[in-house]
C-alpha cells in the first residue's frame, strides 16, 4: 500500500445501493481526502500526504461516522423505471472532455468553473428551445430571479440542515475605511486562494442560489395564491459546491438550470409533472438521446440522508432523466421531475382558495449536462448527429 493511501473495513456492511451516495459524501469528510473508493467490504482513500497514525485514526473515525449514520438500518429505495431507452444505439464512445479541451471549446477557470465555446453554446441554445417549447405548452410565463439568495430564505426551507455541504456563501468587505484601504493595499492570491484578514469580510447575508424554483415560492409566500394555480418558467445560474468531485463538465460548481414550475392543488401539480414527462419523452426521442427515467433522491447530507431519502423514495417525489455516458459505462442525471407535496406551501404559507397550503413541483434541466451527455453519445462532429439536432443546433 502507498504511504498516502488509507484502507480499512467499513464499520457496517455497505449495501450496493448506497455505495455511490457514501462515496460522494467522503469528499466532504476531511480536507486531506483526494479520492475515495467505496466497496461493500472495503474503503480506500487517497490522501494529500502520508498521514501520521493519529491522523489516520482521526480520518478513519470520521469516515466510519458517515458509514454508520448512512448505512445502519438503511432501507433499499423503491427503484422504479418509467422510461428506458438506455440501449438506444449511439455512435460515440470517447470522453468528449478530451476533445472539447483540445479544441478550446471548453476552458477551465478553476475546479467546477468552465467557459464554454460556440459548439456547446449552440447546443445549449437548442436544448433551451426544447424546454421553452415545453414551458409554452403549459402557457408558463417567464420569470427572472437573482443569482444571490438571502440566507434567511434558505433557513426558512430547511436548506442548511439538508444540504450544508454544497452551500456557497457571498460576502463583501465591511463598510469600514480602514478595512477597505488595508484590503486594497495587501490583498493577493496564493495558489488560487485570496489572502486577506478574515475579519475584513462582512457577515453572510446572502448565498449563491442552489436552485431556481425557490425564488418563485418566496415571491408567492405569505399570501393566497392568485387564481389558485400557477405555472412559470425561469433559467438561472445555480451553485453547488461538490469538492473533489468537480472534475469535468459533468459536475460543476456553477451551472445553469432551466425549470418549469407548478404551484396549486395536488392533482394539478402531479398531472402537470406527468404531462411534462410525456412531452419530454417525445422531444428526447427526436434528439436521439439514450437515457432512462428512474426514481431518485436528493443528495441530502449525512444526518438527514436516511430519513429524507427514504421519504422521497416512498412517496415517489423525484424522478431523474439519466443519460448514458458510453465512455465510462455509467449514467448522468441531466434533468429531474420533482414533487414537493405541500412542503413549500406550508413552510412559506402559500394558500389555496380553500385555505389549505399549495402543493408545488418542478421540472428541472441542467443545461451543461444535457449538452455534455449529448456529445458523449454523438461526438463533436455535427455530421454524426441526428438530423433534428444538426438542423437546429449546428
Ligand atoms: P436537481 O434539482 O438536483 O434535480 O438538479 C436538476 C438538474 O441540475 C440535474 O438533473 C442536473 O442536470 C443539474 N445539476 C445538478 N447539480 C449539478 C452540478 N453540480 N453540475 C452540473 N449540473 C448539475
Ligand atoms: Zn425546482
Amino acid at each position: 500500500m502507498e504511504a498516502d493511501t488509507l484502507s480499512f473495513v467499513p464499520a457496517h456492511a455497505i449495501p450496493e445501493f448506497l455505495l455511490g451516495e457514501i462515496q460522494a459524501k467522503l469528499a466532504y469528510v476531511d480536507e486531506w481526502i483526494v479520492s475515495a473508493q467505496v466497496q461493500p467490504g472495503q474503503i480506500i482513500l487517497r490522501l494529500r500526504q502520508a498521514p501520521t497514525p493519529e491522523r489516520s485514526l482521526e480520518i478513519e473515525q470520521k469516515v466510519q461516522r458517515v458509514v454508520t449514520s448512512m448505512a445502519r438500518g438503511a432501507i433499499r429505495p423503491r427503484a422504479e423505471v418509467l422510461e428506458d431507452v438506455l440501449d438506444r444505439p449511439v455512435p460515440y464512445r470517447s470522453d468528449p472532455m478530451d476533445a472539447l479541451l483540445e479544441r478550446h471549446e471548453v476552458s477551465q477557470e478553476a475546479p467546477g468553473l468552465f467557459t464554454v465555446g460556440p459548439l456547446l453554446s449552440r447546443l445549449i441554445g437548442f436544448f433551451e428551445g426544447i424546454f421553452l417549447d415545453l414551458a409554452d405548452s403549459f402557457e408558463a410565463p417567464p420569470y427572472r430571479f437573482p443569482t444571490l439568495i438571502p440566507a434567511s430564505y434558505l433557513e426558512r426551507v430547511n436548506y442548511f440542515r439538508a444540504f450544508p455541504h454544497s452551500l456557497t456563501f457571498a460576502t463583501h468587505l465591511r463598510e469600514d475605511l480602514d478595512v477597505i484601504d488595508h484590503f486594497a493595499q495587501h490583498a493577493h492570491c496564493k495558489h488560487g486562494e485570496l489572502s486577506a484578514p478574515p475579519d475584513s469580510f462582512a457577515r453572510v447575508q446572502a448565498l449563491l442560489s442552489p436552485a431556481v424554483c425557490y425564488h418563485l415560492y418566496f415571491a408567492l409566500a405569505d399570501r393566497p395564491l392568485p387564481g389558485g394555480r400557477l405555472a412559470a418558467t425561469a433559467v438561472g445560474n445555480c451553485f453547488r459546491y461538490e469538492a473533489i468531485n468537480l472534475v469535468s463538465l459533468e459536475r460543476l460548481w456553477n451551472f445553469t438550470m432551466r425549470e418549469i414550475i407548478f404551484v396549486g392543488p395536488k392533482e394539478y401539480v402531479l398531472e402537470n409533472r406527468e404531462t411534462a414527462r410525456q412531452r419530454m419523452r417525445r422531444a428526447l426521442e427526436q434528439v436521439g438521446l439514450a437515457y432512462r427515467v428512474e426514481s431518485a433522491n436528493d443528495p441530502f447530507f449525512i444526518g438527514e440522508f436516511r430519513k429524507q431519502a427514504a421519504f422521497q423514495s416512498a412517496f415517489q417525489l423525484k424522478f431523474e432523466i439519466r443519460a448514458r455516458l458510453p465512455f465510462k459505462d455509467s449514467t448522468l442525471a441531466v434533468g429531474s421531475y420533482n414533487y414537493h407535496q405541500d412542503f413549500f406551501g406550508r413552510s412559506l404559507n402559500i394558500t389555496l382558495p380553500d385555505g389549505s397550503p399549495a402543493h408545488t413541483g418542478c421540472v428541472a434541466f441542467g443545461l451543461e449536462r444535457m449538452a455534455f451527455a449529448f456529445l458523449a453519445q454523438y461526438g463533436l462532429d455535427p455530421e454524426a448527429w441526428p438530423d433534428f439536432v444538426r438542423q437546429n443546433a449546428a
